[in-house]
């Protein structure tokens, strides 16, 4: 099937893990911006990103959230750094069954980093004084039905597994946090 494609500039962010000195300052602005009232609170276990700490080998990667998936995957591999093991979920970007990030605490709902839609700039950016966090943004062409057909996706599966109430009470919380 294919819809009307339409431009869509494409916001990512470039992480340079070499750089990144594990100060955490980008999970508390990220909690901090999404708190409803906004600023309200910063609790870095909502954040949209997450470091993946080893301070006795100064190793610090940065992890932004991703796309929920209702499923686990089957990938289990193990990355070696500094002679330390990690499991390949360590650093992947999806909320997922298997694990605890990228969910809000509370509800259990999973947390995707929207790039601090309504600000001027990714606040987990501006705050990283180490600049190990650079916004990127592409043009691209996308199919609009195919967009709308994967929110629609998404939302039915996260209605499927939490409920619809605790789905529109995070949506409304979300929008709370947006307009304070
Ligand atoms: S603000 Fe920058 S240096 Fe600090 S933990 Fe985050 S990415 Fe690393
Ligand atoms: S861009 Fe905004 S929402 Fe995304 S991880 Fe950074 S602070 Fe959080």
């Amino acid at each position: 099937m294919s819809g009307e494609k339409k431009k869509k500039t494409i916001k990512t962010i470039k992480i340079d893990v070499d750089k990144c000195n594990g100060c955490r300052a980008c999970e508390v602005v990220c909690s901090s911006i999404h708190a409803a009232p906004k600023h309200s609170s910063n609790n870095p276990a909502r954040a949209r990103i997450r470091i993946i700490r080893e301070p006795l080998s100064d190793i610090y990667v940065p992890v932004y959230a991703g796309d929920y998936t209702p499923a686990e995957c089957a990938g289990r591999d193990k990355y070696t750094i500094d002679g330390k093991e990690y499991d390949e979920c360590a650093f992947c970007r999806a909320s997922c069954p298997s694990r605890e990030e990228f969910k809000e605490p509370d509800s259990g709902l999973p947390l995707k980093c929207d790039m601090c839609e309504g600000e001027e700039e990714p606040q987990c950016v501006k705050v990283c004084l180490a600049d190990a966090l650079v916004l990127e943004e592409r043009e691209e062409e996308v199919e609009e039905e195919v967009e709308q057909e994967e929110l629609e996706i998404g939302l039915e599966s996260l209605a499927k597994k939490h409920g619809v109430q605790k789905v529109k009470d995070a949506l409304a919380r979300m929008s709370e946090s947006k307009k304070s």
